[in-house]
């Protein structure tokens, strides 16, 4: 299955729940927000029977992510029913963190095989000015509870100029402690409220040279895939990524669609027009018609 530009449909992130207990300035800037109903959020065995039909198009890679996943409730029944695909090759976790030391032993037995968790900065009053609450804690916390249950994990962080850019080293040195690979994600415009500006940027060229100035030399890792990170090795061996989504887009190699929590179908993080699959679902079409509709859409 591929696209118009010889992509595959291979990566799906699956957007549990469309609520948040964070509101980070670059994402969920307004302390209210029109949830969506409870009646238009996919129930499980929807998500699992439309799982059923990405995959026999090609998908393999599944992540989880909202809003913020851990607030769906009884989420280790989904991870559990999406790990025993036969096929998948991929079940991956973005988190907050918050609500992680408290779920990650069950979701690592319901077959959730990686976590990442967003982590912008280690100090408590930016982490307040940045996400509102007082949680970084909670954080912590979480992410050592999925080092410990998963014996590794990645962190990624959003890099702001004036808000957080003095802490790449930081990150580093934290995610040693934890067995993390930090991936430092360049600031995106994701419209709405959040503000977005060029010189708030910063880019991948200036934070290697940033790193290199404090490191030393830094390698990039040779490899050739479709993940949006690309990674360093830094002199003493410890490996981090950047994610240039915004001065060196990937789109050419990109494989991810994205489905909502009511069911809507995006076939790109910026797309503003999405296709209803949960209307398709609830209006009775059958596997080969939901096939029809997302073969087509990829196409
Ligand atoms: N709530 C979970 C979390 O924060 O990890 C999962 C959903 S969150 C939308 C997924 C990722 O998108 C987070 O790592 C977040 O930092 C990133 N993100 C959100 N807005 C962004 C922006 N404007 N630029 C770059 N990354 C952004
Ligand atoms: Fe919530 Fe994640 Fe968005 Fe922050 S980045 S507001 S934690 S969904």
């Amino acid at each position: 299955m591929l696209d118009q530009f010889d992509r595959p449909l291979r990566n799906l992130r699956l957007s549990v729940t469309d609520r948040c207990n964070l509101r980070c300035q670059y994402c969920m800037p307004e302390m209210e927000y029109a949830w969506l109903p409870r009646e238009d959020m996919l129930h499980f065995e929807e998500i699992s029977r439309l799982v059923d039909v990405f995959m026999s198009l090609g998908v393999n890679h599944i992540r989880l992510t909202g809003g913020e996943p851990l607030l769906r409730r009884d989420l280790s029944t989904l991870v559990d029913m999406i790990a025993s695909k036969e096929g998948l090759a991929d079940l991956a976790l973005t988190s907050n963190g918050i609500l992680l030391a408290d779920q990650v032993d069950e979701l690592k037995a319901a077959g959730l095989r990686r976590i990442t968790v967003s982590l912008d900065t280690l100090r408590p009053d930016r982490f307040v000015a940045l996400a509102r609450f007082n949680e970084l804690e909670r954080v912590l916390r979480g992410i050592r509870a999925a080092s410990r249950a998963f014996g590794q994990l990645k962190i990624d962080a959003v890099v702001i100029r004036g808000v957080n850019d003095d802490e790449l080293t930081d990150l580093i040195e934290f995610g040693r402690t934890v067995n993390a690979e930090v991936r430092f994600i360049e600031y995106m415009d994701v419209g709405g409220a959040t503000h977005w500006s060029a010189e708030a940027v910063v880019s991948r060229k200036e934070m290697l040279e940033r790193l290199g100035t404090h490191y030393g030399p830094i390698e990039p890792v040779g490899e050739r895939t479709s993940a949006p990170a690309d990674r360093y090795r830094l002199p003493d061996g410890t490996v981090f990524g950047i994610i240039s989504s915004t001065t060196e887009p990937f789109c050419r190699s990109c494989d991810r669609s994205r489905l909502t929590a009511d069911g809507m179908w995006y076939l790109c993080l910026y797309a503003t027009r999405g296709i209803d699959l949960r209307a398709a679902l609830r209006g009775g079409a059958n596997v080969d018609e939901l096939k029809a509709i997302i073969a087509s859409g990829w196409r």
